[in-house]
Protein backbone atom coordinates (compact mmCIF):
# COMPACT_ATOMS: atom_id res chain seq x y z
CA UNK A 1 0.00 0.00 0.00
CA UNK A 2 1.13 3.34 -0.77
CA UNK A 3 -0.42 5.03 2.33
CA UNK A 4 -1.47 4.17 5.56
CA UNK A 5 -3.18 6.09 8.07
CA UNK A 6 -0.80 7.28 10.42
CA UNK A 7 0.00 9.53 13.55
CA UNK A 8 3.11 10.78 12.04
CA UNK A 9 2.99 14.45 12.86
CA UNK A 10 4.71 15.47 9.74
CA UNK A 11 2.68 13.61 7.12
CA UNK A 12 0.71 14.52 4.14
CA UNK A 13 -3.03 13.80 5.45
CA UNK A 14 -5.71 13.98 3.12
CA UNK A 15 -9.61 12.82 4.19
CA UNK A 16 -12.36 13.10 2.39
CA UNK A 17 -15.76 14.88 3.73
CA UNK A 18 -17.68 14.95 0.65
CA UNK A 19 -16.42 13.19 -2.96
CA UNK A 20 -20.21 13.55 -5.19
CA UNK A 21 -20.76 16.06 -7.86
CA UNK A 22 -23.49 18.37 -8.20
CA UNK A 23 -25.34 17.69 -6.30
CA UNK A 24 -26.36 15.68 -3.01
CA UNK A 25 -27.30 12.01 -3.64
CA UNK A 26 -28.85 10.18 -0.29
CA UNK A 27 -29.87 6.87 0.52
CA UNK A 28 -28.85 3.23 1.23
CA UNK A 29 -27.81 2.77 -2.60
CA UNK A 30 -24.73 5.69 -2.33
CA UNK A 31 -23.61 4.72 1.66
CA UNK A 32 -20.52 2.86 0.67
CA UNK A 33 -19.23 6.27 -1.51
CA UNK A 34 -21.30 8.96 0.34
CA UNK A 35 -23.46 11.50 -0.49
CA UNK A 36 -22.15 15.36 0.39
CA UNK A 37 -20.56 17.20 -2.25
CA UNK A 38 -16.94 18.31 -2.75
CA UNK A 39 -15.06 19.05 -0.22
CA UNK A 40 -11.02 17.52 0.95
CA UNK A 41 -9.19 18.06 3.82
CA UNK A 42 -5.79 18.51 3.55
CA UNK A 43 -3.13 18.47 6.33
CA UNK A 44 0.98 19.47 5.83
CA UNK A 45 1.58 18.21 9.04
CA UNK A 46 -0.59 19.67 11.81
CA UNK A 47 -1.24 22.63 9.43
CA UNK A 48 -4.72 22.68 7.76
CA UNK A 49 -6.32 23.49 4.34
CA UNK A 50 -9.91 23.08 3.18
CA UNK A 51 -10.18 22.48 -0.82
CA UNK A 52 -14.02 23.11 -1.65
CA UNK A 53 -17.09 24.02 0.60
CA UNK A 54 -19.46 21.68 -0.79
CA UNK A 55 -21.79 19.72 1.88
CA UNK A 56 -19.50 17.61 3.08
CA UNK A 57 -17.84 21.17 4.78
CA UNK A 58 -20.10 20.98 7.33
CA UNK A 59 -19.63 17.04 8.80
CA UNK A 60 -15.80 18.53 8.64
CA UNK A 61 -16.95 21.66 10.62
CA UNK A 62 -18.84 19.22 13.12
CA UNK A 63 -16.06 17.51 14.22
CA UNK A 64 -13.43 20.74 13.90
CA UNK A 65 -15.64 22.17 15.99
CA UNK A 66 -13.79 24.06 19.39
CA UNK A 67 -10.73 22.51 17.97
CA UNK A 68 -10.83 24.31 14.58
CA UNK A 69 -7.22 26.39 14.47
CA UNK A 70 -7.97 30.64 14.62
CA UNK A 71 -6.91 30.87 10.92
CA UNK A 72 -8.81 28.13 8.32
CA UNK A 73 -8.16 28.91 4.58
CA UNK A 74 -10.62 27.60 2.17
CA UNK A 75 -9.33 27.11 -1.35
CA UNK A 76 -11.74 27.09 -3.81
CA UNK A 77 -11.73 24.82 -6.88
CA UNK A 78 -14.60 27.82 -8.25
CA UNK A 79 -17.68 28.95 -6.86
CA UNK A 80 -20.06 26.83 -8.59
CA UNK A 81 -23.27 25.46 -5.97
CA UNK A 82 -22.37 22.02 -5.55
CA UNK A 83 -18.80 23.62 -4.15
CA UNK A 84 -19.52 26.11 -1.99
CA UNK A 85 -23.35 24.84 -0.06
CA UNK A 86 -21.62 23.92 2.91
CA UNK A 87 -20.38 26.97 3.94
CA UNK A 88 -23.01 28.88 5.75
CA UNK A 89 -23.37 25.92 7.56
CA UNK A 90 -19.65 25.17 8.70
CA UNK A 91 -19.19 25.08 12.63
CA UNK A 92 -16.03 26.90 13.56
CA UNK A 93 -17.74 30.24 11.20
CA UNK A 94 -21.02 29.92 13.53
CA UNK A 95 -19.23 29.22 16.56
CA UNK A 96 -17.12 32.53 16.38
CA UNK A 97 -13.64 33.69 17.22
CA UNK A 98 -12.16 32.61 13.97
CA UNK A 99 -11.08 34.52 10.64
CA UNK A 100 -11.92 32.23 7.73
CA UNK A 101 -10.38 32.88 4.30
CA UNK A 102 -11.33 32.05 0.83
CA UNK A 103 -9.40 31.72 -1.57
CA UNK A 104 -10.68 32.04 -5.70
CA UNK A 105 -8.60 31.80 -8.77
CA UNK A 106 -10.81 31.52 -11.55
CA UNK A 107 -12.27 35.05 -11.24
CA UNK A 108 -9.60 36.86 -12.95
CA UNK A 109 -7.90 38.17 -9.78
CA UNK A 110 -11.35 39.10 -8.12
CA UNK A 111 -12.16 37.58 -4.43
CA UNK A 112 -15.41 35.22 -4.18
CA UNK A 113 -16.62 37.98 -1.85
CA UNK A 114 -19.14 39.27 -4.46
CA UNK A 115 -20.33 36.03 -5.79
CA UNK A 116 -20.84 34.79 -2.49
CA UNK A 117 -22.33 38.03 -1.52
CA UNK A 118 -25.00 37.18 -4.10
CA UNK A 119 -25.93 33.90 -3.17
CA UNK A 120 -25.74 34.36 0.77
CA UNK A 121 -28.62 36.93 0.87
CA UNK A 122 -32.13 37.34 1.17
CA UNK A 123 -34.53 36.16 -0.36
CA UNK A 124 -31.98 33.19 -1.27
CA UNK A 125 -30.70 33.05 1.84
CA UNK A 126 -31.34 34.73 5.88
CA UNK A 127 -28.10 36.16 5.94
CA UNK A 128 -25.19 37.43 4.83
CA UNK A 129 -21.76 35.65 5.26
CA UNK A 130 -20.48 38.99 6.94
CA UNK A 131 -23.58 38.23 9.56
CA UNK A 132 -21.91 35.38 10.84
CA UNK A 133 -20.12 35.63 14.24
CA UNK A 134 -16.84 34.63 13.20
CA UNK A 135 -14.91 36.56 9.68
CA UNK A 136 -14.77 35.91 6.63
CA UNK A 137 -12.12 37.44 4.50
CA UNK A 138 -11.69 36.91 0.72
CA UNK A 139 -8.72 36.64 -1.27
CA UNK A 140 -8.19 37.03 -5.45
CA UNK A 141 -6.24 35.21 -7.60
CA UNK A 142 -5.26 34.11 -10.67
CA UNK A 143 -5.14 30.66 -11.28
CA UNK A 144 -1.35 29.40 -12.04
CA UNK A 145 -0.22 31.30 -9.43
CA UNK A 146 1.47 30.27 -6.41
CA UNK A 147 -0.21 30.81 -3.47
CA UNK A 148 1.80 32.46 -0.29
CA UNK A 149 1.05 31.47 2.75
CA UNK A 150 2.09 34.10 6.13
CA UNK A 151 3.08 30.69 7.59
CA UNK A 152 5.70 30.02 5.14
CA UNK A 153 3.75 27.53 3.77
CA UNK A 154 2.72 27.67 -0.55
CA UNK A 155 0.41 26.02 -2.37
CA UNK A 156 0.62 25.66 -6.65
CA UNK A 157 -2.51 26.35 -8.71
CA UNK A 158 -3.24 25.58 -11.86
CA UNK A 159 -6.09 26.57 -13.92
CA UNK A 160 -8.65 23.88 -15.23
CA UNK A 161 -10.66 23.69 -18.14
CA UNK A 162 -14.44 24.43 -17.05
CA UNK A 163 -17.62 26.15 -17.57
CA UNK A 164 -16.58 29.75 -15.54
CA UNK A 165 -12.85 28.42 -15.17
CA UNK A 166 -11.59 26.32 -11.82
CA UNK A 167 -8.53 26.00 -10.11
CA UNK A 168 -6.64 22.55 -9.79
CA UNK A 169 -4.11 22.30 -6.57
CA UNK A 170 -0.73 21.20 -5.63
CA UNK A 171 0.28 20.43 -2.26
CA UNK A 172 4.06 19.75 -1.27
CA UNK A 173 5.15 18.76 1.76
CA UNK A 174 8.00 16.24 2.93
CA UNK A 175 8.29 15.29 0.27
CA UNK A 176 5.26 14.42 -1.00
CA UNK A 177 2.66 15.70 -3.48
CA UNK A 178 -1.06 15.66 -3.62
CA UNK A 179 -2.67 17.25 -6.25
CA UNK A 180 -6.48 18.01 -6.56
CA UNK A 181 -7.66 18.68 -10.16
CA UNK A 182 -11.49 18.22 -9.97
CA UNK A 183 -14.00 20.30 -12.38
CA UNK A 184 -11.65 19.85 -14.84
CA UNK A 185 -13.13 18.68 -18.82
CA UNK A 186 -10.41 16.81 -20.92
CA UNK A 187 -9.07 18.54 -23.82
CA UNK A 188 -8.35 16.50 -27.62
CA UNK A 189 -5.09 15.66 -27.30
CA UNK A 190 -4.55 14.86 -23.96
CA UNK A 191 -3.35 14.91 -21.31
CA UNK A 192 -2.14 18.59 -21.81
CA UNK A 193 1.63 19.45 -21.04
CA UNK A 194 0.85 21.93 -18.45
CA UNK A 195 -1.29 19.68 -16.57
CA UNK A 196 1.35 16.79 -16.39
CA UNK A 197 3.63 19.02 -15.69
CA UNK A 198 1.15 20.16 -12.62
CA UNK A 199 0.44 16.78 -11.11
CA UNK A 200 4.15 14.98 -12.50
CA UNK A 201 5.45 12.23 -9.37
CA UNK A 202 2.12 13.23 -7.39
CA UNK A 203 1.57 10.40 -4.68
CA UNK A 204 -2.11 11.01 -5.33
CA UNK A 205 -3.97 12.49 -7.98
CA UNK A 206 -7.58 13.49 -7.17
CA UNK A 207 -9.52 13.46 -10.02
CA UNK A 208 -12.98 14.21 -12.28
CA UNK A 209 -14.46 10.83 -12.58
CA UNK A 210 -18.04 12.05 -13.17
CA UNK A 211 -18.42 10.07 -15.85
CA UNK A 212 -18.07 7.22 -17.98
CA UNK A 213 -16.49 6.93 -21.34
CA UNK A 214 -19.97 5.47 -22.56
CA UNK A 215 -21.80 8.81 -21.12
CA UNK A 216 -18.88 11.03 -22.10
CA UNK A 217 -19.99 11.88 -25.45
CA UNK A 218 -23.79 13.17 -24.43
CA UNK A 219 -22.18 15.24 -21.40
CA UNK A 220 -19.38 16.62 -23.85
CA UNK A 221 -19.31 20.51 -22.99
CA UNK A 222 -20.26 20.46 -19.20
CA UNK A 223 -17.07 20.51 -18.10
CA UNK A 224 -16.46 17.02 -16.68
CA UNK A 225 -13.92 14.03 -16.97
CA UNK A 226 -13.60 10.00 -17.08
CA UNK A 227 -11.99 7.93 -14.91
CA UNK A 228 -10.40 6.88 -18.30
CA UNK A 229 -8.70 10.22 -18.86
CA UNK A 230 -7.45 10.47 -15.06
CA UNK A 231 -5.37 6.85 -15.49
CA UNK A 232 -4.07 8.54 -19.02
CA UNK A 233 -2.81 11.53 -17.34
CA UNK A 234 -1.17 9.48 -14.19
CA UNK A 235 0.85 7.36 -16.91
CA UNK A 236 2.18 10.40 -18.29
CA UNK A 237 3.05 12.37 -15.32
CA UNK A 238 4.20 9.03 -13.69
CA UNK A 239 1.70 9.89 -10.58
CA UNK A 240 1.47 6.88 -7.96
CA UNK A 241 -1.86 6.92 -7.21
CA UNK A 242 -5.39 7.98 -8.56
CA UNK A 243 -8.88 9.09 -6.11
CA UNK A 244 -11.58 9.36 -8.51
CA UNK A 245 -13.76 12.29 -7.38
CA UNK A 246 -16.93 14.09 -8.71
CA UNK A 247 -18.66 11.04 -8.72
CA UNK A 248 -21.70 11.45 -11.09
CA UNK A 249 -24.89 11.75 -8.22
CA UNK A 250 -27.17 9.22 -9.93
CA UNK A 251 -24.03 6.60 -9.62
CA UNK A 252 -24.51 4.62 -6.88
CA UNK A 253 -23.05 1.79 -5.11
CA UNK A 254 -23.34 -1.10 -7.23
CA UNK A 255 -22.03 0.87 -10.20
CA UNK A 256 -19.21 2.36 -8.71
CA UNK A 257 -17.82 -1.12 -7.29
CA UNK A 258 -18.21 -2.14 -10.94
CA UNK A 259 -15.96 1.43 -12.33
CA UNK A 260 -13.50 0.20 -9.51
CA UNK A 261 -12.98 -3.23 -10.55
CA UNK A 262 -12.29 -1.77 -14.04
CA UNK A 263 -10.20 0.88 -12.98
CA UNK A 264 -8.05 -0.88 -10.93
CA UNK A 265 -7.27 -3.93 -13.52
CA UNK A 266 -5.91 -0.92 -15.08
CA UNK A 267 -3.90 0.93 -12.68
CA UNK A 268 -4.12 -1.31 -9.30
CA UNK A 269 -3.39 1.81 -7.31
CA UNK A 270 -6.35 3.67 -8.21
CA UNK A 271 -9.66 4.06 -6.32
CA UNK A 272 -13.24 5.35 -5.99
CA UNK A 273 -12.74 8.40 -3.31
CA UNK A 274 -15.38 7.38 -0.67
CA UNK A 275 -16.62 9.95 1.67
CA UNK A 276 -14.81 9.45 5.15
CA UNK A 277 -11.82 8.05 3.85
CA UNK A 278 -8.49 8.66 5.03
CA UNK A 279 -5.09 8.82 3.42
CA UNK A 280 -1.75 9.45 4.98
CA UNK A 281 1.81 10.01 3.00
CA UNK A 282 4.51 9.49 5.37
CA UNK A 283 7.32 12.34 4.93
CA UNK A 284 10.30 11.45 2.95
CA UNK A 285 13.58 12.94 3.69
CA UNK A 286 14.02 15.36 0.56
CA UNK A 287 17.05 15.71 -1.33
CA UNK A 288 20.01 17.33 0.07
ZN1 LIG B 1 -18.70 20.50 -9.28
ZN1 LIG C 1 -18.37 23.22 -11.64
Amino acid sequence: MLWRVSDDADALRIRFWGVRGSVCASGQPFREFGGHTPCVEVRCGERLFIVDAGTGLTALGNELATGAPEEIDILFSHLHLDHIAGLPFFKPALLGGRVIRTYCGNLGGASAKEALDRVYAPPIFPVRLDQLPSQFEHVGFRSGETLRFADGYAVDTLPLQHPNGATGYRFAHKGRIACYISDIEHADPWPPADLVRFVAGADLVIYDGMFSEEEYPRCRGWGHSTWNKGIELCRAADAKALAIFHLHPAHDDSCLRASEERLRAAMPSAFVAREGQALSFAAVAEPA
